[in-house]
């Protein structure tokens, strides 16, 4: 496995793979980040994964401080997932002095994630297409976890023409259904013990979905109902959407993303489901 931190070392090894896909990650793996590797191995044939905490995704009062990082953690866990490179760059390498261009997605990138982090998707944006750019991906593997981060770089990698396939893979989550997240690391074991029930309330939502409710509202609101009873969870937003333009609906059709954001004391997390013709999300096989 190539340890590269320069763009013109990976330029320099970059045609030693006719197929490559790229793995965009901010660090501190799980089994999560893994799976988007193991995948991206078996359809590319070369896996490159990126560790790099993006700092201009991150609003001047979250977390980019205390992030959890752990690069000899991280790159022992690649190196027996059987990853080819691996591109850890220094902020300056990413942004040296005088970068001045970002990329605004538009209308996706605007509810949800991006009407409670201003500024967050065009960090993401920005970032993820210098990645592109730099490694020349033939594809790109991201977490439906972060769901309307896969829309959002859909969306920019269509509207600017960049030659890359995106793909989006299921959610891992653990045992108990809470879904796999870096910041999982920051829940104290009380709150641990609480954070399934965001997966749970979706669930629900889903699952009275199933049986025939249409009413988005009705949705949302036993999503809120079943947070409601475990004390110490703060909803953010709860979300029922178009899965494509992420407009809120009043009747769910064939489709919908039922999405959430919340905080268990100081760390917030975020969860979805799709409602509908989904693929099911998966269980970590270490968990
Ligand atoms: P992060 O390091 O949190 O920025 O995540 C890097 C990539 O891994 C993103 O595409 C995430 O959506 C994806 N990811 C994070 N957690 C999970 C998970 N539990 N299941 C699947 N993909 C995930």
């Amino acid at each position: 496995m190539r340890v590269l931190t320069t763009i013109d070392e990976v330029r320099a090894a970059r045609g030693a793979f006719p197929g490559l896909g790229l793995v965009p990650t901010m660090g501190f793996l799980h089994e999560g980040h893994l799976s988007l590797v193991s995948r991206a191995k078996a359809e590319c044939g070369a896996v490159a994964v990126s560790i790099f905490v993006n700092p201009t995704q991150f609003g001047p009062n979250e977390d980019l401080a205390r992030y959890p990082r752990d690069l000899p953690r991280d790159l022992a866990f690649l190196q027996a997932g059987g990853v080819d490179a691996v591109f850890t760059p220094s902020p300056s390498e990413i942004y040296p002095a005088g970068f001045a261009t970002r990329i605004e997605v538009g209308a996706v990138a605007e509810p949800l994630e991006g009407a409670s982090r201003p500024g967050h998707f065009a960090g993401v944006a920005t970032v993820v297409a210098k990645l592109f750019n730099i490694v020349q991906p033939t594809r790109a593997y991201f977490g439906q976890k972060d769901a309307q981060q896969c829309v959002v770089i859909r969306r920019m990698t269509r509207d600017l023409d960049l030659p890359v396939e995106i793909v989006v893979a299921p959610t891992v989550r653990e045992a108990d259904g809470l879904a796999l997240s870096s910041r999982n690391a920051y829940l104290e074991p009380a709150q641990r013990a609480v954070a399934p029930v965001l997966f749970r309330a979706l669930s629900d939502a889903r699952l009275r979905f199933e049986a025939g409710e249409r009413n988005a509202e009705a949705l949302r609101a036993i999503i809120r109902e079943v947070i409601a009873r475990e004390p110490g969870v703060d909803i953010d937003y709860v979300s029922v959407a178009d899965p494509e333009t992420l407009r809120e609906l009043d009747s769910v059709g064939t489709v919908g993303l039922a999405s959430l954001a919340a905080r268990i004391g100081k760390t917030r997390l975020i969860d979805n489901v799709l409602l509908g013709g989904a693929a099911p999300d998966v269980r970590a096989a270490t968990t």
